[in-house]
């Protein structure tokens, strides 16, 4: 089998096994010194010396979480939308009554820094930005650094919220240098581990966001969270065999080492793009920001994405999905535990199955 969608990705065996082994107690010291690891572990990826908190849901929870912990009811806050997980952050945001206004970018683009600056003069008040790093349904990375470096000049007390999901673990990340202030990830994604976990990094300038915001909040409670982190526990029964697999996921990758991991993903999201275009797919991602760890792809005229997905699940057991663009838009996923042979395989099966589809015969 050849996982090739963005999450859950494919498990390491020494990931399983650490999630198979006896489950200590949420309150024992067990449990406290593999919070402890897990979070110790997390700081150097998330590039910040700031707070880590370990939260019981997936991706989109840890959003919510941080959408209800930073904003007030009637916020004014800009949403940067690049695809449609930007745009879910935006919505999530409004579903808890914040007043959010979109600055939406064309699909396969990144964000241009100088055009969230100006949308930010002409938005008097906003309070918070949201930005998404990797968007992963065009499989297009924004440059951080340079959008909230122009954002802070036109309003230099704004709270930075950013989905990391798909990126964390594929790419470089330095929260604290690019003033990110609550950066949000989950477990299933680059860091090779089940889904289960939201994993939500707080600075500082965060924390005082937390502070002032005036959502209702009770189970996601940034304060609460970070009150039993200090005896390194969780308020709640937290997804203590997938923390286990995390930790076990986070051990591989600090033995690979931060760097070369982040060089695999460049090399074999190189090896995907170039691969694609040989078969005669176009990809989404103008080159210049083509994400590390997602490749979106429109497939050659004529042929049907779904077809090719279907032909490919059933006769190949190699399984991608669609993108942005209905029937017409393929996605690879190369994060977390992929290697060099698991795309040329993934790469051979859609080839074979492309000349099928065009009715050359497998
Ligand atoms: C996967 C993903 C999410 C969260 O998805 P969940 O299914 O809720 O874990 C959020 N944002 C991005 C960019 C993602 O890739």
């Amino acid at each position: 089998m050849n996982l090739r969608i963005p999450g859950p990705t494919p498990l390491p065996p020494a990931v399983r096994q650490a999630m198979v082994e006896a489950i200590p107690g949420h309150r024992s010291k067990a449990f406290e010194q593999l919070l402890a690891d897990v979070t110790r572990q997390l700081k150097p990826i998330f590039g910040t010396e700031g707070d880590v908190l370990v939260l019981t849901g997936s991706g989109t929870g840890g959003l919510e979480a941080a959408a209800a912990n930073v904003l007030s009811p009637g916020d004014t806050v800009l949403s940067v939308t690049i695809g449609s997980f930007g745009e879910r952050f935006a919505e999530d945001a409004e579903a808890f009554g914040a007043a959010v206004t979109r600055l939406d970018f064309p699909r396969g683009q990144a964000a241009d820094p100088d055009a969230v600056a100006a949308k930010l003069q002409a938005t008097p008040g906003a309070t918070a930005l949201l930005l998404t790093h990797c968007e992963t349904s065009t499989g297009v990375v924004n440059d951080l650094a340079g959008i909230i470096a122009a954002a802070r000049r036109v309003q230099p007390s704004l709270t930075v919220v950013v989905d990391a999901v798909s990126s964390l673990a594929g790419m470089p990340m330095r929260a604290d240098e690019w003033g990110c202030d609550v950066v949000v990830t989950a477990s299933q994604k680059a860091l090779m581990a089940p889904a289960g976990l939201a994993l939500v990094a707080v600075t500082p300038r965060g924390w005082e966001a937390v502070e002032r915001a005036k959502m209702p909040r009770y189970y996601w409670d940034f304060r609460r969270a970070r009150k039993f982190a200090a005896r390194s526990q969780t308020p709640y029964t937290p997804a203590i065999n997938a923390l286990q697999g995390l930790q076990a996921g986070l051990s591989l990758i600090m033995a690979e080492g931060l760097e070369a991991v982040y060089a695999r993903h460049a090399r074999l999201a190189k090896q995907v793009r170039d691969g694609l275009r040989e078969l005669g797919f176009r990809l989404v991602a103008d080159e210049r920001v083509a994400s590390p760890t997602i490749t979106a792809a429109w497939v050659p005229e004529g042929l049907s994405a779904n077809a090719l997905v279907s032909l490919l699940e059933d006769r190949y057991q190699v399984y991608l999905t669609g993108g942005h663009a209905k029937d017409k838009t393929i996605r690879i996923a190369h994060m977390g535990w992929v290697s060099e042979d698991d795309i040329n395989r993934a790469l051979a099966a859609i080839a074979v199955a492309t000349r099928e589809l065009q009715g050359g015969g497998a």
